[in-house]
């Protein structure tokens, strides 16, 4: 068995943990990040009514549910 003392066992066990705890946060933080940006993506205003609405299957046109008009996406929002 190795021998060290209580102090630096216990430095260590709370200088990995800090460590793992950092790398999770920025993880966590990436991926927030990520997942916002594809909602903004999803993102459509309709031009003739200016009523703004989600539709995540549209690629390049989507049909507003207020007016029921197509409408092809002019440029990032
Ligand atoms: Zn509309």
């Amino acid at each position: 068995m190795i021998k060290i003392e209580i102090n630096l066992a216990v430095a260590l066990y709370l200088g990995i943990s800090i460590i793992i705890l950092l790398i999770w946060i920025v993880f966590e933080y990436r991926k927030d990040k990520r997942v916002k940006e594809k909602n903004y993506n999803n993102l459509w205003q309709c031009p003739i009514c200016f009523h703004i609405y989600i539709d995540s299957r549209a690629e390049t046109i989507s049909r507003c549910p207020k007016c029921n008009t197509l409408h092809r996406r002019e440029e990032k929002m």
